[in-house]
């Protein structure tokens, strides 16, 4: 399915993204009062969030993702990460980058039971283009336009790629 996004980038995702916030929020963040907004951006962290009003809050992930080989449950782990900012205390006063806390790593675990194969499939496919300055905050490196035209591995290889080591690395 695509959704054209007024004034930013289509989404060549062959799962809605709307749909799968708002399954999400249904299942984990009733609590969420505010509107959710999902934009693909060619900068900037592989993902980030941050208020855009009193009431919306905008979530951004990197262009690389915004493919039809991208696994729903990437994008699904990459949103519910986010919107668990939106649940910290400081997220409205400022840029979540830091607030990484043992308690957060947890919650994740609990609401995100496919995170490794999340965070596995994104490093097997971009691990020549990942900058990691320092735990919780992913980035691409200037050249990531270049990962544009090739092909993904799958969640399965990229669980060979991978193996089993700790990948908690935002
Ligand atoms: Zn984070």
């Amino acid at each position: 399915m695509r959704e054209t996004v007024l004034g930013g980038i289509p989404h060549l995702t062959q799962f809605s993204i709307q749909a799968l916030i708002r399954h999400i929020r249904r299942k984990h963040f009733t609590g969420l009062n505010r509107r959710i907004h999902f934009y693909f951006v060619t900068n900037g962290p592989l993902a980030c969030s941050c208020p855009t009003s009193q009431r919306d809050a905008s979530i951004f992930v990197h262009q690389p993702l915004n493919e039809p080989t991208t696994p729903d449950l990437v994008i699904e782990y990459l949103i519910k990460h986010q919107l668990l900012h939106m649940q910290l205390p400081h997220w409205e006063t400022k840029w979540h980058l830091n607030e990484h806390s043992y308690s957060f790593w947890e919650a994740e675990k609990t609401i995100s039971p496919h995170r490794r194969d999340a965070q596995s499939w994104i490093v097997a496919n971009f691990f020549p283009w990942l900058v990691r300055p320092r735990l919780g905050m992913m980035r691409l490196k200037s050249n990531w336009k270049e990962v544009q035209n090739l092909s993904r591995m799958t969640i399965y290889e990229s669980r060979q790629f991978c193996g089993a080591g700790d990948l908690r690395t935002w």
